[in-house]
C-alpha cells in the first residue's frame, strides 16, 4: 500500500534562498503552461475552423525559455521539467474526470517545488559499531546546481523514495513524499464481507459509534472522550487572539507595504499554529481509534459540514427592512465546527482503518441526539441538557453524548447487515497508480522515463482523453474537424 511522509525540515538561509528560486521557477513554467493553453482554447473557440489546432498537451517548456527570462537559466532543467510534468498530470486528471482543468497556481500561501531522483539522494547513515542503518541523510543538488545536506526529522520510519516535494508554508518547511511498502492494502469490499459473516449481536460488540459535537468533538459510544487538552486549548485561545491583533494591524497598514507583508506574514504564522495542532488532534484521535483491537467497524453519522458551516441568510420583515438574523452567533458556531476537526478525524480514520482490515461507514444523522439507546424512543425531550439524556419512555439515562454513540453504532450494524455498509469508492488519482513498482523499490532507476511520462493527447492517446475530445469538439463544430 502507499505510505505518505511528510517531515519537517530546516533548510539554512542559503538553502532556502534556492529552494525558493527553484520553486518560483517551477510555478512560473507551470503557470506559462496554464497561460498557453487558455490562449490557445480561446483563440481556438473562436475561429477553430480557419486554424484546426488546440495547443498540444506536452512537456515542451524551451519556448518559455527567452531573453526576457534569463532567471530560468539559472535553475537546473529537471526543475523546470518537472513544471510541465505536474501540469500534465494536472490535465491528465481533468481528463479522467477527476478535477477541472489547471489553472494558475498563486503566489502566496504554501509554496512546493517537485524533485525528482536526479535532484536528490538519501545516504544511508551506518552506525560504526553495530553496522545497523541508524538513518539517512538528504543531498539536494547536483554537481551544476548544489544545495547541500539539508537537515530534516523523521518522526516515523520510512524508505527512500523516488521523488519528493519540498514546500513551505508559513515560515516552516516540509519534506513530503510516499513510497510503496509492499504490502497488500485490504479494500473495503472484502472486509465489508467478512463483517456480514456476524450476526447483530457479535457485530455490536466490535463497533463503536462515534457522535461529533460542538462542545465535545468526539464521543464513543464506549464512554471514550476525545478532546483537546486543556493545555492545547489555553494556547489555541492565545494564538487566535494574537492573530486577530495582527489581522487588525495588516488592515491598517498601505497594501504591499513591507510593514504590511510583516503583519501578513504573523497572521499566517499563527493561523499555521492553530491548523497544525488541529491535525495533530485528528491524528491522534484516529490512531487510538484504529489500533483500538476491540473494534473493527466504525460508524460515523453523515454530516454535511459545509452546509453546516454556510453563513446566515439575511431577513426581512414585512415592510422589507433588515432584521437581525443572528450572523455573529451563526459564525461563532461554524467557527466552533470547524475548529473541532469533524472531518479530519474520520477522514484520517478511514485510511487508518483501512490498512488495519477495518471498516468505517456513515449512517443518517437525524434525530441521533434525541433516541434512546435503549428502547428507540425519539422526542426532543429526552434530553434534558447539554450532558445529560433521560428517556421518556422508558427512563434510561445516560451521558447524552454517549447515547448518541450508542444509537449511532446500532444503526451502523443495521446498515452494515442490510448489504448498505460503504459507500461506492471514490476514483482516485491515477497518475503513479501504474507506475507504482518502479517508485520506492529502486529509486533512481526507472524514474527518468517512467515519472510523468502518463499518455495524454488531445488527439488519440488513453480514451478517456479522446471521448473527452470528441465530446468537446462535437459540441464546438458540428460538422467535425
Ligand atoms: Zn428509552
Amino acid at each position: 500500500m502507499q505510505i505518505g511522509n511528510r517531515f519537517r525540515c530546516y533548510p539554512t538561509p542559503a538553502q532556502a534562498q534556492v529552494l525558493l528560486q527553484w520553486i518560483g521557477c517551477q510555478r512560473y513554467i507551470y503557470n506559462a503552461k496554464v497561460g498557453e493553453d487558455q490562449y490557445f482554447r480561446s483563440f481556438a473557440r473562436k475561429s477553430l475552423t480557419h486554424t484546426g489546432e488546440f495547443a498540444p498537451i506536452d512537456q515542451q517548456y524551451s519556448q518559455f525559455k527567452t531573453e526576457l527570462t534569463p532567471w530560468l537559466s539559472e535553475v537546473p532543467s529537471i526543475v523546470l521539467r518537472n513544471g510541465t510534468v505536474l501540469w500534465k498530470q494536472a490535465y491528465s486528471r481533468y481528463f479522467s474526470k477527476l478535477g477541472g482543468r489547471p489553472n494558475f497556481h498563486k503566489k502566496h500561501g504554501k509554496q512546493s517545488v517537485w524533485l525528482t531522483s536526479e535532484l536528490f539522494e538519501f545516504t544511508p547513515v551506518v552506525d560504526a559499531e553495530t553496522g545497523e542503518i541508524t538513518g539517512h541523510q538528504l543531498h539536494i543538488g547536483s554537481k551544476k546546481y548544489p544545495v547541500g545536506f539539508v537537515e530534516f526529522k523523521a518522526h516515523k520510519d520510512y524508505k527512500p523514495p523516488a521523488s519528493l516535494h519540498i514546500s513551505i508554508h508559513a515560515g516552516h518547511w516540509h519534506i513530503s513524499f510516499n513510497y510503496d511498502d509492499k504490502t497488500i492494502e485490504p479494500s473495503d469490499k472484502d472486509t465489508t464481507a467478512w463483517l456480514m459473516q456476524f450476526d447483530a449481536a457479535e457485530l455490536r460488540e466490535m463497533t463503536v459509534g462515534l457522535d461529533r459535537g460542538v462542545a465535545l468533538p468526539l464521543a464513543g459510544s464506549d464512554g471514550q472522550q476525545f478532546d483537546f487538552t486543556p493545555v492545547q486549548d489555553k494556547r489555541l485561545a492565545a494564538q487566535e487572539k494574537h492573530k486577530k491583533r495582527w489581522q487588525k494591524r495588516q488592515s491598517r497598514r498601505t497594501k504591499g507595504s513591507k510593514n504590511w507583508l510583516k503583519a501578513k506574514r504573523k497572521v499566517a504564522r499563527y493561523q499555521r499554529y492553530g491548523a497544525d495542532v488541529r491535525r495533530d488532534v485528528a491524528h491522534k484521535t484516529s490512531c487510538t481509534l484504529a489500533l483500538d483491537q476491540r473494534y473493527k467497524l466504525y460508524v460515523f453519522e453523515a454530516l454535511k459540514v459545509k452546509n453546516m458551516t454556510k453563513k446566515a441568510k439575511p431577513k426581512q420583515d414585512e415592510q422589507g427592512r433588515w432584521m437581525r438574523n443572528g450572523a455573529a452567533a451563526k459564525s461563532g458556531l461554524n467557527k466552533a465546527i470547524l475548529a473541532s476537526t469533524w472531518g479530519q478525524t474520520q477522514v484520517f480514520l478511514q485510511y487508518k482503518a483501512r490498512r488495519q482490515g477495518k471498516l468505517v461507514i456513515e449512517v443518517p444523522a437525524h434525530y441521533s441526539s434525541q433516541e434512546c439507546a435503549a428502547c428507540g424512543h425519539i422526542h426532543k425531550d429526552n434530553r434534558v441538557s447539554q450532558s445529560v439524556f433521560v428517556c421518556q419512555s422508558c427512563q434510561h439515562t445516560d451521558h447524552a453524548d454517549h447515547n448518541a454513540g450508542k444509537v449511532i453504532a446500532g444503526r451502523g450494524v443495521k446498515q452494515l447487515l442490510a448489504g448498505k455498509g460503504v459507500k461506492k469508492e471514490k476514483k482516485r488519482c491515477g497518475i503513479l497508480r501504474n507506475k507504482v513498482g518502479a517508485v520506492g523499490s529502486e529509486p533512481g532507476a526507472a524514474m527518468h522515463s517512467t515519472l510523468g511520462e502518463t499518455e495524454v493527447s488531445r488527439l488519440g492517446g488513453n480514451t478517456p482523453a479522446l471521448w473527452s475530445l470528441t465530446q468537446e469538439t462535437t459540441a464546438r463544430t458540428p460538422s467535425g474537424v
